[in-house]
């Protein structure tokens, strides 16, 4: 890698630094205003779940803010629902991949890489799935349970 970049022009070259929210802004919701995908929740690309998200966050408007507003609630208060289901799942999210980048992708050289390298070739696939399942597995909210 070091060699191909050494190798390129700079005006050829394109950086791009990876930008994330942590936890996020303390309210996803100001009124009628609801922040979703990036806006709300940009996390770290190590678990890849930004895109899916953002379209979880997309069904959680038509079920948690659309549906009611449609049956006659109030529009002020329908969003805090949305803020209520959807803020447990991103922090969790955001903070699995803040773990798995510094204890997978961010060891730096050295003997750090081969010890999770080891370490990962003793996990049986099973238990890998089964702990994947809280990150990819989800359950679209009902507006009457939230
Ligand atoms: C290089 C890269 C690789 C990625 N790989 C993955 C992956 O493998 N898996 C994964 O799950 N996620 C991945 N992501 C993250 C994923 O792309 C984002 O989490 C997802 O696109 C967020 O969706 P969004 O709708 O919130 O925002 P965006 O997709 O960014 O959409 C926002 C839209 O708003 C528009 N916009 C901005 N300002 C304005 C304005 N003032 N007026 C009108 N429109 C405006 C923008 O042009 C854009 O079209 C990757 C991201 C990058 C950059």
């Amino acid at each position: 890698m070091r060699a191909l970049v050494e190798a390129t022009e700079p005006d050829r070259l394109l950086r791009q630094d990876v930008c994330y929210l942590g936890d996020g802004p303390p309210g996803y919701t100001v009124g009628r205003v609801v922040l979703v995908g990036d806006a709300a929740h940009a996390m770290l690309p190590t678990i890849g779940r930004g895109a899916p998200s953002a379209l979880e966050d997309a069904v959680c408007v038509g079920r948690l803010i659309a549906g009611p507003i449609g049956n006659g609630a109030d529009p002020v208060a329908a969003p805090g629902a949305f803020d209520r289901v959807r803020r447990p799942r991103w922090r969790f999210l955001a903070r699995q991949a803040i773990r798995i980048a510094r204890n997978g992708f961010e060891l730096g050289p050295g003997p750090r890489q081969a010890v999770r390298n080891a370490v990962l070739r003793m996990v049986p696939a099973g238990l890998a799935m089964f702990a994947g399942t809280r990150v990819t597995g989800w359950i679209p909210p009902d507006a009457g349970t939230a």
